[in-house]
């Protein structure tokens, strides 16, 4: 089977380190693999969208010497295969109408785990949909953070698809993850919580579970993760190789010091680059 690894930016704002450590430890894995690396924009969030970021993210990878092997997929051109998805969930009794406010949740300590709505039924306003979780224990192997066991019912029942008619992250991310044909996935390590969850999805769905491999956690000095949306350290574009040094260096990744073009310094890095040697932390600090 070809591996194929993926980098998947949610267009809420312009690329940051955290996210270049992502984009380039997948690009890594796949070219050391021999396969292929594709790119997936989760714009399905149009309120949490910066306008302009997609396009921008999109434009600052090839500075960086990161080409994909085929075009981008934009979540927001799959609605049918969501649609098709969460059709097959509903069928299958799977998913339940819920009309809980937050407040609601809150007194209900914090989470869903009945398995159906906890508030009447309201035909005044659309329902959020909510998928049935059971108690069941979800397991796999990071290949970086090691085995990890999660007692689903923890997490309750989780909402595919809002309120407003939006579809949720993890039933995206899970859908296109099989329509790409994803054989491993390569991200920050603040999704890995949410993997036994995107699994169980795999399961009820019928997809298959590609392996995972979460990056350690870029921190900044105050412990908080890079966010995006705080526009915190946007790489630039136009000086590339100070940022993707810095990238291969999070990730200890030997390089050269004379390569003098960003393809140059990334060939240099997979000439010696070993996945397993990527470091075994959930997080580090820049
Ligand atoms: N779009 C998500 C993010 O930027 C990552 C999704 C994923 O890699 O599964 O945080």
């Amino acid at each position: 089977m070809t591996y194929r690894g993926r980098f998947a930016p949610s267009p809420t704002g312009l690329l940051h380190f955290g996210s270049l450590v992502a984009a380039v430890g997948s690009w890594l894995c796949a070219r050391h693999a021999g396969g292929q690396w594709l790119l997936r924009v989760d714009d399905i969030d149009p309120p949490r969208e910066v306008p302009g970021s997609a396009g921008a993210i999109l434009a600052a990878l090839p500075a960086f010497g990161l080409v994909a092997d085929a075009p981008a997929l934009f979540q927001s051109q799959r609605q049918a295969a969501y649609d098709a998805a969460f059709e097959r969930l509903r069928a299958a009794d799977r998913v339940f109408p819920c009309w809980c406010s937050r407040a609601q949740l809150v007194e209900a300590g914090g989470i869903h785990r009945q398995g159906h709505c906890i508030t009447p039924p309201d035909p005044a306003r659309p329902p959020a949909w909510r998928l049935r979780v059971p108690d069941v224990t979800v397991a796999f192997d990071d290949a970086l953070q090691g085995p990890q066991r999660q007692d689903l019912a923890e997490a309750g029942d989780f909402v595919v698809r809002r309120v407003e008619g939006l579809y949720a992250y993890h039933l995206a991310c899970v859908v296109d993850d099989a329509f790409q044909g994803i054989t491993e996935v390569v991200r920050g390590n603040d999704l890995l919580d949410a993997t036994p969850r995107q699994i169980w999805l795999q399961r009820c769905l019928g997809l298959s579970t590609p392996a995972y491999r979460h990056l350690p956690l870029a921190l900044d000095g105050h412990g908080r993760k890079l966010s995006k949306s705080g526009q915190a350290h946007p790489v630039d574009p136009a000086d590339p190789m100070t940022a993707l040094r810095r990238a291969l260096a999070f990730l200890d990744v030997q390089t050269s010091a004379v390569a003098d073009s960003p393809a140059a310094l990334l060939d240099a890095a997979l000439e010696r680059f070993d996945p397993a040697r990527l470091p075994h932390l959930a997080a580090r600090t820049l």
